[in-house]
């Protein structure tokens, strides 16, 4: 797709948001406030690269709303990262920590750039000049970076480290997804795969079915795909027929084996040519035959353009924004039951939330009090998204708003700011 005709994700963000706001008769001021974000940042990081010369990168960091708790949400290091890509990505995570019900607010960072041209040691420049742009503008209380697309536990470990040198103190709840032992979770890299088979797992039971058995297609082979491989073949048995990555995606009618496709792709760089598997494109994977499909890569993929030739039932999004409003309507229409992103893919935040509560109170818990608490956050917004969705006779992202945008303008109107 031209880069000029993919839908801008900041305009989808205000329009799933008028919608919610019609629905709910929000109070004009309200809905104004609502539809832009409170403070965001633009900055420039200067590079030294290797061989001694210099590059200058973009870099953003908006705090979409903050009338619940703390920004929160992950920084992105991508070559098409714009402004409104970040806004909407701050926007999301509004509604996101808001739906699960954790004290947080919304933001989102990114950082202009391709990573897989960067050697580790300008990688590890880039990340910490990109916290010393934005490092008086984040903490604990303030603002909470975490890992997004192309940035990993190191990349926080470096920003953790840049950051504590310039307050001069230990602050490990400033950031999450960080590696365990600098004061990370028990089960955040996992976290966001394993929060949306949760709601797989509850809408199956829902719609009268179970998971086991069920074929499945996931595009994006980045952690949530990896992850979400792994969960659903292993401990759910479901058959997944085709994975993707940014270079392409393979198919197998028999089932990919999640070990030997990982073995593969950390080998090779891509799942493609995966011996036993056909070689099939991006586009191909959304619209196969499969009961699930799973976008877990980047926004606005599933568009009005493909969106009647999905023959998935059920769309878990664990990518954010991966299906544009008009597609929206016509996989509704179709009775297609999509998982919306902000709640299908809470699990990566709630365990982040997990994270900077045991980094407040510096006593850290087990992998199985962190998925028992999991298991609660994501049943309890799945359940409230499902009735929501049904009393209004409206689709579950629908729902999701209904309870996020309640939350929000509520936080909102009793500050009195709008
Ligand atoms: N980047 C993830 C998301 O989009 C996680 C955010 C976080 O943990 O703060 O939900």
């Amino acid at each position: 797709m031209l880069e000029s005709q993919r839908p801008n994700p900041f305009a989808m963000a205000q329009e799933q948001l008028d919608q919610a706001a019609a629905i709910l008769q929000l109070d004009p001021s309200l809905h104004t406030f609502l539809r832009e974000p409170m403070r965001e940042m633009h900055v420039t990081i200067p590079l030294r690269m290797d061989d001694g010369s210099m590059r200058i990168y973009r870099g953003y960091r908006v705090q979409y709303n903050t009338a619940r708790g703390p920004a929160k949400g992950g920084i992105r290091f991508h070559s098409a990262e714009t402004v409104d890509t970040v806004r909407a990505l701050a926007a999301w995570m509004t509604w996101k920590t808001a739906v699960v019900d954790i004290p947080l607010g919304g933001g989102k960072g990114g950082v202009v750039c391709n990573p897989k041209e960067l050697s580790p040691s300008e990688l590890e420049r880039l990340s910490r000049g990109y916290i010393r742009a934005i490092g008086g503008f984040v903490g604990p209380e303030i603002d909470v970076p975490a890992p997004d697309v192309y940035t990993t536990p190191q990349i926080m470990a470096w920003m953790l480290d840049e950051y504590e040198n310039m307050v001069r103190h230990h602050a490990p709840g400033v950031i999450t997804g960080k590696p365990l032992i600098m004061g990370g979770s028990q089960g955040r890299f996992e976290s966001t795969a394993r929060g949306g088979i949760i709601v797989l797992r509850e809408a199956a039971k829902q719609l009268g079915t179970a998971l086991c058995g069920k074929t499945m297609a996931i595009q994006g082979y980045g952690n949530a795909g990896q992850h979400a491989h792994r969960i659903a073949s292993g401990e759910c048995e479901t058959r997944v027929l085709a994975v993707s990555d940014s270079k392409g995606g393979i198919y197998s009618a028999r089932g990919l084996d999640y070990a030997a496709v990982s073995a593969h792709k950390a080998a090779t760089g891509s799942v493609r040519d995966f011996p036993g598997a056909d070689n099939i494109t991006n586009e191909e994977l959304l619209t196969l035959d499969v009961d699930v499909l799973v976008p877990a890569a980047l926004e606005g993929v599933i568009t009005k353009a493909n969106a009647d030739q999905v023959k998935a039932k059920i769309v878990a999004e664990l990518a954010n924004g991966p299906t544009t409003p008009e597609a929206d309507a016509i996989l509704f229409d179709k009775g297609v039951y999509v998982l919306p992103d902000f709640l299908c893919n809470a699990g990566g935040v709630v365990v982040s939330y997990f994270e900077m509560v045991q980094n407040a109170s510096a006593y850290y818990w087990t992998p199985e009090e962190v998925g028992q608490r999991l298991e609660a956050k994501m049943t309890t917004a799945y359940d409230a998204v499902h009735e929501m969705a049904q009393r209004h006779h409206v689709n579950n992202r629908v729902g999701a708003y209904l309870i996020s945008v309640q939350r929000v303008a509520e936080a909102v109107r009793m500050r009195g700011w709008a």
